[in-house]
């Protein structure tokens, strides 16, 4: 189960520097995960500093 984003992004950036496997692009008013290239590793929902990125409920 990746990761993903929420409306709570802010377009920073920050999270796309610092996935290691560069999952993380921009989209269309928010950035976006690959969920095929996640490996759950949480390093981009630790880096977001508006806590927009979780697992999934
Ligand atoms: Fe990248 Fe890890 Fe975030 Fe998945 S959980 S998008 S691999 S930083």
């Amino acid at each position: 189960m990746a990761y993903v984003i929420s409306d709570d992004c802010v377009c920073c950036g920050t999270c796309a520097d610092e996935c290691p496997v560069g999952a993380i692009s921009e989209g269309d008013g928010k950035y976006v995960i690959d969920a095929d290239s996640c490996v759950e590793c949480g390093t981009c929902a630790g880096a977001c500093p508006n806590e927009a990125i979780s697992l999934p409920e």
